[in-house]
């Protein structure tokens, strides 16, 4: 009955830590984040590195926001 828990790593180049959230490869695509090449489907990624993909996403939406 033991499943076996996989851990994913982040998908960031360079980044080793623990994944916290996965998001959508297209939306990070739209980030400034740059992913490992074997990162396929959804990109995981961790703690600090979802805060700063958040935090991109966030600033462009004011910036368009600012369009109007
Ligand atoms: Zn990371």
């Amino acid at each position: 009955m033991a499943a076996e828990i996989k851990k994913e790593t982040c998908d960031v180049a360079g980044c080793s830590k623990e994944a916290e959230r996965s998001i959508s490869l297209k939306q990070v695509k739209e980030s400034k984040l740059s992913l490992k090449p074997e990162c396929a489907r959804a990109a995981h990624l961790c703690k600090d590195h979802y805060r700063e993909y958040k935090k991109e996403t966030k600033k462009d939406r004011k910036l368009n926001n600012l369009g109007y």
